[in-house]
């Protein structure tokens, strides 16, 4: 039932989006990789998971913070795939700073890549999944998405907002086929978490074990970071048909984070 949809998951050349590129190759789906990194490392990820998985693997290097840039990504997808049946939206970043100091550039970047990028392939691609009475869009938010924590207002404003275009677009597409979602992940032990470190051990004024110990998994009752496998295998339910109820919901995968 997946075998042979079309996805592009943004931000797939680390992290969560490559978990999820690597089980939605795994489950018989053509992808379009996209993000940054070194030219030769993306290749080699492209064609390990199409020849390994039998599926056609695309790249786009569009910068996400750039429509024209994300029209393109979707023309492409649209070309070599002929249709585009799922949309992840998994980019983003994080700055981790007291309100007073935040850069405005900083602030600016985290709401165009986590939040209006979502809005961008939605707009894009959800016309033709509603003509053809079936899609999947998967906003990957974050616990952070239903709860705060001090110093990352950008990414908590970002993260709350991808709820509220989940929630109003599933109701938009409901009659059509197509479900919206928000997986609000936990902690996930991945560059953009690695990076955080130093900057919230600054911030709160405790070392760098204290953050991994006591801010990260402190509040993670399962008291480990989740795995993008976990979160791969998720996205690849919310594209079958037993999931075809589920709409307009902030899923958490956080080991318990937020029903504390
Ligand atoms: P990561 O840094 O490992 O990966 C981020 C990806 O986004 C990379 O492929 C990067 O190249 C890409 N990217 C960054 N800026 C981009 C841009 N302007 N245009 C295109 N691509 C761009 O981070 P991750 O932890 O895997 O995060 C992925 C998503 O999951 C993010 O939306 C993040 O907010 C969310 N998330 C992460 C965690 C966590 O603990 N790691 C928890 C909850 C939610």
């Amino acid at each position: 039932m997946t075998q042979g949809k079309n996805a592009i998951i943004t931000g797939s050349t680390s992290g969560i989006g490559l978990g999820i590129a690597e089980s939605m190759a795994a489950a018989g789906m053509n992808v379009m990789l996209n993000g940054f990194g070194d030219a030769g490392e993306i290749e080699e990820l492209r064609s390990r998971l199409a020849s390994g998985n039998n599926v056609k693997v695309g790249y786009n290097g569009a910068d996400m913070t750039k429509p024209e840039e994300i029209e393109a990504l979707v023309a492409q997808a649209e070309s070599d795939f002929g249709q585009v049946d799922v949309v992840v939206n998994n980019a983003g970043i994080q700055n981790v700073q007291p309100v007073e100091e935040f850069p405005t550039a900083k602030w600016d970047a985290i709401l165009a890549i986590n939040l209006s990028s979502a809005f961008h392939t939605t707009r894009l691609t959800l016309g033709g999944m509603k003509q053809r009475g079936w899609g999947r869009i998967i906003n990957i938010a974050s616990a952070h998405g239903l709860v705060a924590s001090p110093f990352k207002s950008a990414y908590v404003a970002a993260k709350h907002g991808v709820l509220g275009l989940t929630k109003t677009v599933a109701l938009e597409a409901a009659e059509h086929g197509v479900t919206v979602n928000a997986i609000c992940p936990g902690y996930v032990l991945t560059p953009l978490v690695e990076k955080q470190i130093p900057d919230t051990a600054k911030s709160r004024g405790i070392s760098e074990d204290a953050v991994i110990h006591d801010v990260m998994l402190g509040g993670q009752p399962t008291k480990k970071f989740v795995k993008t496998e976990e979160l791969g295998g998720f996205a690849v339910f919310l594209c079958s048909d037993a999931a075809a109820s589920i709409t307009g919901a902030a899923l958490p995968v956080d080991g318990g984070w937020t029903a504390q």
